[in-house]
């Protein structure tokens, strides 16, 4: 170990991760704090990291408020129905009123942004959405950042957080290491927002063999904004509320833009409307949840599975109608050049022109996410004027640990941020953060060496393992003394599909998979104590490994907890096959001992701010 270099850097924030949620941190830290030093830390290259990484054809969060579009109730009521009435509503309302004026520094930043020729409004695309050119989003948003930040650090995986030793659950910094020098870096800090993005490739995905790494969500994003938090102990919400997603066959190409703009729709193989006929079938699940409107993400999806499963399939999206007019034809293929230029790829090479073939659909594997239409994450405090006191805790979007902040995919029960909301909800957390420290909160944290040698020696285990395991086998990746990073994924990857409701068992799971699916996870953590890296590359990949596998547990604890089955198409609980608002209309928690590795479970209310609680407080 001693080989390996040490670098300390003394901040005053620092944010891990520089996707959306980063950049807006990094941005408005810097706005609030102007002596402070702020720094960001990416395992990438913030110019092209994240999920926005290749760019996005639509910002999928904009009210409108300046032309009366929409007001953040509305925004709430959306998300409310679409979660099936789970969402943090103080979080949700918080983000919308301040998410348009981040799309206007998009703008103003040089966003090349769709008009609407006829009011000069942004083009819509949906209700929320408002469409750009936006290949370049991401280098822009990272251009604010780098001009806001003291330093920014690539290639840097951050693999834990440091704690106070003079007070009990204070953050004092993180640790981690350079993926290309090997060395190791030490950040003491004053308050950490964690913006890490979400969670693929913890269940098995139908991409396998020259496939492989193909998936919707990001591949790179492998829960470190779940897995950094649940091992210092703070408390998550909603970690079973995992996202399935309908997309184009083999490609994960986005939909939306079809269903919106283009006004394409889906069929079965016989050209039938498939979705009436699960009608009454989705509602002796659910109840008169299958009679909002819009209907409900999940609903959709299960129509979908259940068709298939009844022999319906293929599920096709209509295209050959939409695609004879020029213009539609161009946005079509547009829509995946700026953000999946995989999918145009796929169809290619398998002969599909979606002017005469109507192209495959499918469900995907499912992710863990905070952002999307789905809401797992930490459970974090809302905002003052706002939150119930059993959501208010003295600092916007800070977690149930002192000095940690959360914001984008990493906090949960507030769904449909997207990117435009993940940057607003960095700089609510931002924001806070400066105010944390200004309040004096973070003075005297002690962070001793011997913390910071610890985890270092920790962190390059890995290394040593290969080492020295190495020796015992002359060919081939099969040892006796280690498994490999993709060993141990596969093993992960296999053990959440079976156990825990993936494709292969069509989503479904029960106590009892589940259960084992825990006893598989406690020997996967183990084995994980052995696993060898044979280069830095591979460490970073046994520590992505590491933060996948404690994401899991916690998903397969909650998704236990929860006895109901409240989001049909995104998984099953077959010994509680219906919504149960009378036991389960709540949102869930849990909390890791970090000193005995044991989850405990509680319920917390949900309360509906919007419509019901202001009605009553007015009255
Ligand atoms: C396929 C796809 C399509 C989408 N389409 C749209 C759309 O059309 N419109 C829209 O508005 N939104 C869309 N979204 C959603 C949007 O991209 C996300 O909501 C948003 O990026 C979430 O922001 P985030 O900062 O939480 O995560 P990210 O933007 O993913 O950023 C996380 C960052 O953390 C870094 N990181 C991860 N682990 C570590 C670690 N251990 N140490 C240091 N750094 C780390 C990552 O490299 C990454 O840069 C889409 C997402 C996907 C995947």
């Amino acid at each position: 170990m001693a080989k390996v270099k040490t670098h300390y850097e003394d901040c005053d924030v620092l944010v891990v991760g520089g996707g959306m949620a980063g950049t807006g941190a990094t941005f408005e830290a810097r706005h609030w704090g102007r002596d402070l030093k702020i720094i960001c830390v990416e395992k990438a290259n913030i110019d092209r990291s994240g999920a926005v990484a290749q760019g996005l054809y639509a910002i999928n969060c904009y009210m409108g408020m300046q032309w009366d579009e929409n007001q953040p109730e509305d925004h709430v009521r959306y998300a409310r129905n679409d979660l099936m009435g789970l969402v943090r509503e103080d979080l949700g309302y918080d983000m919308a009123r301040h998410v348009d004026s981040t799309v206007h520094m998009f703008d103003e930043w040089g966003l090349p942004m769709m008009k609407n020729e006829k009011t000069g409004r942004y083009l819509r695309e949906g209700k929320w959405q408002i469409m750009i050119h936006g290949e370049s989003f991401k280098p822009i948003v990272a251009e604010a950042a780098k001009k806001s930040a003291d330093k920014i650090y690539n290639r840097i995986m951050i693999t834990h957080l440091l704690m106070d030793e003079s007070k009990e659950n204070r953050v004092g910094g993180a640790v981690g290491f350079n993926m290309r020098t090997g060395d190791y870096h030490v950040f003491r800090a004053k308050a950490v927002i964690v913006a890490a993005g979400g969670a693929s490739h913890i269940f098995k995905p139908r991409a396998v063999g020259e496939g492989m790494g193909r998936t919707w969500y990001a591949p790179w994003s492998n829960g470190s904004a779940y897995a950094l938090p649940i091992a210092v102990g703070a408390k998550m919400t909603q970690m079973e509320n995992r996202i399935v997603l309908t997309r184009f066959k083999d490609g994960y190409g986005p939909v939306g833009a079809y269903f919106l703009h283009l006004k394409t729709y889906t069929q079965n193989a016989n050209g039938e409307n498939y979705e009436k006929k699960w009608y009454n079938q989705t509602k002796e699940i659910v109840g008169e949840y299958i009679d909002h409107h819009p209907v409900p993400t999940c609903l959709r999806n299960h129509a979908f599975i259940q068709e298939v499963a009844a022999g319906g399939g293929p599920i096709q999206m209509v295209t050959t109608e939409a695609f004879q007019d020029p213009h539609l034809e161009t946005v079509g293929w547009e829509n995946f050049l700026g953000m999946t230029v995989g999918q145009a790829v796929v169809w290619a090479s398998q002969n599909i022109d979606p002017k005469y073939t109507n192209p495959e659909l499918t469900t995907s594997e499912p992710y863990v996410m905070g952002s999307h239409a789905t809401c797992s994450g930490a459970w974090v405090s809302g905002p003052e004027d706002l939150s119930p006191p059993e959501y208010f805790w003295g600092y916007n979007r800070m977690l149930t640990v002192d000095g940690l902040f959360g914001a984008g995919d990493t906090v949960g029960g507030s769904a449909h941020k997207f990117s435009s909301g993940s940057f607003t909800e960095g700089r609510l957390a931002a924001k806070a953060a400066v105010k944390y420290i200004e309040d004096q909160k973070a003075e005297n944290i002690k962070v001793t060496d011997k913390q910071c040698e610890d985890f270092k020696e920790t962190i390059y285990k890995p290394l040593e393992n290969y080492t020295v395991g190495r020796n015992e086998i002359t060919g081939g990746t099969v040892s006796p003394s280690y498994i490999l990073p993709i060993q141990g994924l596969q093993r992960l990857q296999k053990i959440m599909d079976e156990y825990v409701g993936g494709v292969g068992v069509n989503y479904m799971t029960n106590e009892n998979l589940l259960k084992r699916g825990l006893d598989l996870l406690n020997i996967l953590q183990e084995d994980l104590e052995h696993i060898g890296a044979e280069d830095y590359h591979q460490l970073m990949r046994a520590w992505e490994l590491k933060h996948r596998a404690l994401t899991s547990q916690c998903v397969t604890e909650h998704t236990m907890f929860r006895e109901e089955t409240r989001w049909p198409g995104y998984y099953y609980r077959g010994d509680h096959m219906k919504l149960d608002d009378e036991n389960w209309h709540c949102l869930t928690l849990s909390r890791r001992d970090p000193k005995t590795g044991k989850f405990t479970m509680e319920k917390v209310p949900v309360y509906h701010i919007v419509d019901d609680e202001k009605k009553k407080k007015a009255s």
